[in-house]
């Protein structure tokens, strides 16, 4: 067992990380334990331009710059997975953080573990991952220079990677299944304008083709049931996100989805722990609004 902490913040992302630096800032001790690098999905887009004050920051930068203020600041951190959180009942509204490594005793704990790729079920997904098959655009678009690559999804994170392959590879499909975007109008009319970008609507990847590594992927039109093979050696899927909260299943209540069930406050019905950013129950979920979830859990976790 270690000191007990103020605050303990689950999870280096645009919540965690915001929440880190209310809390520091309210005086607080605040450990983050983060279980891979910091800065959480946004270091994987290549530009940002819907965060008020900037016009255009890369992801990474804007993680970086985050991390370093709460540093600044006295954030502890550590690489550490977290396994669970209990109650430390012989010490009445303590609670124990445990990861692979420790346990960590702490006033409040704040959830901020954002969510995870989703991927698309196909088979020979997994085998083909890291040989074609991507799910990160920033990552592993330079690998695709001048060659052809395809991105799935019709969010923002699929317009946002295929407007970044498109300045790289000869050619970029978007594949969606709908006619209609969910992601922002404005990246779409940018992706109409590029030469070597083709929107094939209404259509789903059904199949993944090459031996050792993808060379090309099948697609169904869903209206007229047509099957298509597009010579690609790239697949950047970008299907949206599912949570990662099933270590917190004891501790706190998640929907039938698998978020935390909090409201706009942070709190999650269980005294002391708070969950902030794209892992609870909300409708919106933007780096804007994780970082307003953040600076919430802090203040609120900070009164314990
Ligand atoms: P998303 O908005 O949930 O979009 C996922 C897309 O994938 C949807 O178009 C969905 O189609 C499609 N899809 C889902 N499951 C599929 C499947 N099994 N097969 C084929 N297509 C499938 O996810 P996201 O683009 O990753 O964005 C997540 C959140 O982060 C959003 O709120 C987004 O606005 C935000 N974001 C913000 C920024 C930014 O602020 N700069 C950047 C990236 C993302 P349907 O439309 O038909 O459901």
């Amino acid at each position: 067992m270690k000191d007990i902490n103020d605050i303990i913040v689950i999870g280096a992302g645009t919540a965690g990380l915001t929440c880190a630096i209310y809390g520091l800032r309210a005086g607080k001790s605040v450990l983050v334990l983060e279980e891979k690098m910091y800065g959480g999905q946004i270091v994987n887009t290549p530009s940002v331009e819907n965060y008020p004050g900037y016009k255009n920051i890369s992801g990474f930068e804007f993680a970086n710059n985050l991390y370093e203020q709460a540093k600044a600041l006295g954030m502890e951190y550590r690489n550490e997975k977290v396994t669970g959180i209990k109650t430390c009942s012989e010490k009445n509204g303590l609670r124990a953080v445990v990861t692979e490594k420790e346990t960590y005793e702490t006033r409040a704990v704040v959830i901020a573990t954002g969510a995870k790729n989703r991927m698309l079920g196909l088979e020979r997904e997994k085998e083909l991952t890291g040989k074609g098959v991507s799910y990160c655009a920033t990552c592993d678009g330079a690998f695709f220079k001048g060659r052809a690559a395809a991105v799935v999804g019709g969010g923002n994170t699929a317009l946002e990677d295929a407007l970044f392959l498109s300045n790289y590879c000869s050619k970029v499909y978007v594949i969606h299944r709908r006619e209609e975007f969910r992601g922002d109008k404005s990246d779409v009319d940018k992706l109409k304008t590029k030469e070597n970008v083709e929107l094939v609507l209404n259509s789903t990847v059904e199949e993944l083709l090459g031996e050792n590594t993808l060379n090309g992927v099948n697609v169904r039109n869903v209206n007229d049931n047509t099957l298509t093979k597009l010579s690609v050696d790239g697949l950047f899927v970008a299907v949206g996100q599912v949570p990662d909260n099933e270590s917190f299943r004891e501790a706190v209540k998640l929907d039938d989805k698998g978020y935390i069930v909090a409201g706009e406050d942070c709190r999650t019905g269980t005294d002391g722990i708070f969950a902030a950013g794209d892992c609870r129950t909300k409708g919106v979920r933007q780096l804007v609004t994780a970082a307003g979830d953040g600076a919430v859990a802090g203040l609120e976790a900070s009164k314990v």
